[in-house]
Parts: structure tokens; C-alpha cells; sequence
């Protein structure tokens, strides 16, 4: 089963939620850290790293020796990162995604593709977890060819934090799950970008669930919401000192409210009878 964790909205406690899940399981899994612009699982589950792996994507050097300027490449380039400056083509690196396109329409076989670095993975063991997570380099914009790898990990249970928003990157995260667990917080700014993220569950054919965390008890509001858009309320996470203490201290959820860890696996539990 694949279960993600995602959330529209930043800032919900979707990692904090993601990793009291796992450690509340205390069984064999593999949690995959898709936020890759900004994984923080590893300091909640303190994991022993034990190996890294670059990440390439496919990227064109052109050879100016062939090259004639014909500027068929600069033509077919749908994200403009061929740019013909002077005498040269030259490929702008934060723009190109790639796609190969370049080198197949290029008349002059001036074009060869080679690898470049965009972030790396690294691997782990967290218990009895094995865990992954992806760091994106700074100043790199793609992150989806790093999400794309660590999704590569397959096991029985795989659970998935998410990168935030509803951007490429948490779609690339979220599909294909079995499951994907919404962590929201009964706010303004959390039901907006909830609603957007139901929508690409829905999108994506994900069936979701939702968790209110740092409830104050009345969250009518978000409940009414869930209704309209069928979907379960699966868990309410009350907000409490503790927690804020605790995570003030890099402990977990699970540390603060240890009693969650019963009702955690009982939501797991109703999760699978959930999913598709
Ligand atoms: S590989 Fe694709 S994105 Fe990159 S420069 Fe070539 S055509 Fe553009
Ligand atoms: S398509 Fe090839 S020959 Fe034409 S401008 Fe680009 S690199 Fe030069």
C-alpha cells in the first residue's frame, strides 16, 4: 500500500503527522521524504544514513564546431532554454528540463546530451524503517526528477511525505498512492489550499481523507467542507502546548501525546478498508 501525506497549505504539521503515522505503525516500512526543497523527516526519525546518489537529468551541450546557427532547436524548445545569442546557441540551465528535443531536431548532430546534477537521495534505516529522502541542489528548480527516484522505492507499505502546495511537485508525489491522507489546520489559508488538494486527489483519482490538526475542538467550518466534497474527517489532532514543546526540543508528536500512537493505527486501519 501506498499511503501519501500531503497538504495544500505549508506549515500544517504534514511531516510531523507523516512520521508519528510510521513510528505509531512500529512495523517493517519504507517512508519516502518527497519535500525535497525542504525534507525535515530525518530529524524526527533520526534515521543512520548510510549512502547518497546523485540525481541527473538529461542535459544538451552543443558543439559550435557543427553548429550553423539554423536555429531549429532554439524553434522547438518548449521551455525556452535554447536562446541563440550572437553568434552561439547557448542553453540556459535553470530552464531546461531535459527533454532531448533539442539533439533530435538539430540537422548538424551538434547537440549531445550528458548528465547533470540536480539533487541527491539518500538512504537510510530508521528503526525498522528503510528511509529515503531527496535533497534538491540550491538553486535547482527541478524537483520532480529527484521525487520521480525516490518513488522508485517500492515495498508493502510505503508512506510518502509530500512536498506542500499543489504544484508538480506534490502531483508527481501523490499519484499513483493508494491513499492520500490531507493534513489541514482550521484556518483560512488551510481550507483554501485543502479544497485545491482534494480537488487533485479527485484529479489524480486518489481517494483522500482528511486530518484537522491544531483543532480547538469547533472545526465546523473544515467538517462542512469535508461533507460537501465526500470526504472522511479521519483524525483531529487537538492543539496543545505540549506539541509545541516538544517540537521546540526536535521531539516528535508522538513524544508529546503519546496516546496518539493507538489512534493513529486505528486510522491506518480504517485507511485501508478506504483505498482503492
Ligand atoms: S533538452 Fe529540451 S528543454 Fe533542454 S534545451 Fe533541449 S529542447 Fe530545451
Ligand atoms: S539545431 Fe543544431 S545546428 Fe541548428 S542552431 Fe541548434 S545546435 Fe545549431
Amino acid at each position: 500500500m501506498i499511503l501519501a501525506v500531503a497538504s495544500g497549505k505549508g506549515g500544517t504539521g504534514k511531516t510531523s503527522v507523516a512520521c508519528a503515522l510510521a513510528l505509531a505503525l512500529d512495523r517493517p516500512l519504507t517512508f519516502l521524504d518527497c519535500d525535497v526543497e525542504g525534507a525535515n523527516a530525518h530529524l524526527l526519525l533520526r534515521p543512520e544514513l548510510r549512502s547518497q546518489e546523485e540525481v541527473l537529468v538529461p542535459y544538451p551541450t552543443i558543439d559550435h564546431s557543427k553548429c550553423n546557427l539554423c536555429g531549429k532547436c532554439v524553434e522547438h524548445c518548449h521551455f525556452g532554454a535554447m536562446v541563440r545569442l550572437g553568434k552561439k546557441v547557448k542553453v540556459m540551465e535553470n530552464l531546461c528540463h531535459g527533454c532531448g528535443v533539442c539533439r533530435l531536431v538539430c540537422p548538424q548532430d551538434a547537440v549531445t546530451m550528458s548528465g547533470r546534477p540536480v539533487g541527491t537521495v539518500h538512504q537510510g534505516t530508521a528503526g525498522l524503517m528503510r528511509f529515503f529522502c531527496g535533497e534538491l541542489r540550491t538553486g535547482e528548480a527541478l524537483s520532480v526528477p529527484i521525487i520521480k527516484r525516490i518513488k522508485k522505492e517500492k515495498d508493502d507499505l510505503v508512506i510518502i511525505d509530500c512536498p506542500p502546495g499543489t504544484s508538480c511537485p506534490a502531483v508527481e508525489s501523490v499519484e499513483g498512492s493508494d491513499f492520500a491522507l490531507l493534513v489541514t489546520e482550521p484556518t483560512p489559508f488551510g481550507m483554501h489550499d485543502l479544497k485545491a488538494m482534494i480537488t487533485v486527489c479527485r484529479r489524480l483519482d486518489v481517494p483522500c481523507g482528511v486530518v484537522i490538526n491544531r483543532s480547538f475542538g469547533d472545526d465546523k467550518e473544515v467538517e462542512s467542507l469535508c461533507e460537501v466534497a465526500g470526504v472522511p474527517v479521519l483524525l483531529k489532532i487537538p492543539f496543545d502546548r505540549k506539541v509545541a514543546e516538544a517540537y521546540a526540543k526536535g521531539g516528535t508528536l508522538l513524544e508529546a501525546m503519546p496516546e496518539l500512537a493507538e489512534v493513529l493505527c486505528d486510522m491506518f486501519m480504517e485507511i485501508r478498508g478506504l483505498k482503492r
